[in-house]
């Protein structure tokens, strides 16, 4: 299509409904009809990026392969579409306030009054229309955080509404909400959807589209009911139920027509169009490939995640990539999460027991890192698979460096700046490729492997690798020679500043560290090389 078309999803009712996970799903049908389509967040709180956000309040930080911190949201967006998103796709109110005060501050508004309408809504609706503005794309999935009501998030709806008067049919929105079930009166509750699209409505925007969030199945004549009470088409409202996983959403939703119902009110041509309950849409084809696969494995491997954020979202992408990673292999991955604030050399043995593997994860600041080390240096003397990824791969070095190389005060500059020993530090060679302000090295950069290594063979013998990186510490160059002869292989450089990017210890089945994040790069469709070779080497452990 020459013209892009705007898609906006709003969420009703109550927050969690999984609105990212509808975003993805939209993307992923729209893609399964030859479309090219992005998804981006909008997130109403005043916070810059994600990137400083405490993981318990909104879990794990997702970054971009252009090294932007964002919302854990474009992770599913990635994981279900094998889009790439950029710093285009992640915009928070305080950016938004930013780029305003910042544009007022050189004079660019001549000296005018800001307000919020029209200046903050200008800029949201640029923003909404940037991503297009640099690359075609027939669809853009806007996905606006919160829910309708949120003081928050009123400039937004303003913004979209503007959008929607000016582009006509060429942009539609969707509602999410919720239908609950009383069990007392033994009914379905349709009046906080129709109060939803009220509010919706007295902000001037009319639903297209409404999903409906429910735990139990909803009889038809539900549907017809919301649809007539909130002026919606009646092939316009389609149910979300409860599924065994979330990769079952896009093809729940496309047997409710849910594609063909976007396309019809965007006046797009109704490409690849399947007959009724056909499941054939030729794009769909590996995805219901591995939904065979998702049902079929039933075996379970035991990972433990050493960690210290006790929450699901936190997380996110190394969860979904070890899971991946089962299924392709006929697994379902049981995780264990294991508090690293409760290990210690004496009760290691007991709280890693039973697991076929482990992953050390990633994490900032001091708190629980001797727990990381005690896991490590178990699970390196008891030959267990071991995954350690970004702080895990940091402190897989520490245990080498004391209980191999002798140093027994080897730190990390993060805990301690004071000893000689800082196998992990500031290095200065890493000033000179952080392309951003900061000090972090945040985004996408190259890896040569090490031939005949066993993190080249799992790449399939590619030399030269791209990773994202999220972190402000490094492997200590001065220390790599002893590290190689007494068995710690760096088999990953960063060829520009000679930076470690990944270790090995060639000796044992699988233990190995990244000073980057492959779970950022996890699909469905795609799974990680290293999450699969990490859950084959668990794999073959049990079945020893
Ligand atoms: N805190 C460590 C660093 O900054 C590791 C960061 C991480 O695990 N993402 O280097």
């Amino acid at each position: 299509m020459d013209k892009t078309k705007y898609i906006f999803v709003t969420g009703g009712v109550v927050s969690s409904l999984g609105k990212g996970i509808i975003s993805a799903s939209i993307g992923k049908l729209l893609q399964a009809r030859g479309y090219k389509i992005t998804i981006q967040k909008f997130d109403p709180y005043i916070n810059i990026d994600p990137g400083t956000l405490n993981p318990y309040e909104h879990g794990e930080c997702y970054v971009t392969a252009d090294g932007m911190e964002t919302d854990l949201d474009l992770g599913h967006y990635e994981r279900f579409t094998d889009i790439q998103t950029t710093r285009h796709n992640s915009v928070t109110t305080g950016r938004i306030y930013q780029a305003v005060i910042d544009k007022e501050r050189r004079g660019d508004y001549l000296g005018k009054t800001i307000q919020v309408v029209p200046h903050i809504t200008d800029e949201i609706k640029r923003r909404i229309k940037e991503n297009a503005a640099h690359e075609h794309f027939d669809f853009v999935i806007s996905e606006i955080g919160g829910t309708i009501g949120d003081i928050e998030s009123a400039p937004f709806m303003e913004a979209i509404r503007q959008l929607r008067w000016e582009m006509g049919g060429d942009a539609v929105n969707i509602h999410l909400t919720y239908v609950p079930y009383l069990h007392a009166a033994g009914e379905f509750k349709t009046k906080p959807t129709q109060h939803s699209v009220k509010e919706l409505q007295s902000m001037g925007i009319q639903p297209d589209i409404l999903i409906l969030r429910t735990e139990h199945h909803l009889e038809d004549s539900i549907l017809r009911k919301v649809a007539s009470f909130c002026n919606v088409e009646p092939e316009c409202v389609v149910q979300s139920e409860d599924l065994p996983s979330i990769y079952e959403v896009p093809v729940n939703m496309q047997h409710q027509g849910l594609d063909i119902a976007i396309l019809r009110k965007l006046g797009a041509p109704l490409q690849f169009a399947s007959r009724d309950g056909d499941m054939s849409v030729p794009g769909l084809v590996s995805w219901y490939h591995f939904l065979h696969l998702q049902q079929e494995a039933k075996d379970e491997v035991a990972i433990g995640l050493v960690g210290k954020y006790d929450l699901q979202d936190a997380y996110k992408s190394i969860r979904e990539s070890l899971c991946l990673a089962a299924i392709y292999d006929g697994r379902k991955a049981r995780l264990h999460f294991i508090n690293s604030e409760d290990i210690t050399p004496g009760n290691v043995a007991e709280k890693l027991d039973g697991m076929a593997g482990i992953v050390i994860c990633p994490g900032f600041g001091q708190r629980g890192i001797e727990g990381k080390i005690a896991a490590a240096h178990y699970t390196r003397l008891h030959d267990i698979p071991t995954f350690g990824i970004c702080l895990g791969m940091q402190m897989m070095v520490i245990e080498f460096a004391r209980n191999v190389l002798g140093y027994t005060d080897a730190n990390s500059a993060e805990m301690d700046d004071r000893t000689p020993h800082n196998v992990i530090d500031l290095m200065e060679e890493q000033k000179s490729i952080t392309q951003m302000v900061g000090t972090m090295r945040l985004g996408a950069y190259d890896c040569e492997l090490k031939v005949g290594s066993r993190v080249w063979k799992a790449y399939g013998e590619k030399s030269l690798i791209s990773e994202r990186h999220r972190h402000r510490y490094e492997f200590n160059n001065g220390f790599q020679a002893e590290f190689e002869q007494g068995g710690m292989q760096c088999v990953g450089i960063h060829p520009g500043a000679n930076l470690v990017e990944i270790v090995e210890v060639p000796d044992k089945r699988w233990y190995i560290g990244t000073q980057f994040h492959p779970e950022y790069s996890s699909t469905v469709l795609n799974p990680h090389p290293l999450f699969m070779s990490f859950v084959k080497a668990c794999l073959e452990g049990v079945k020893n």
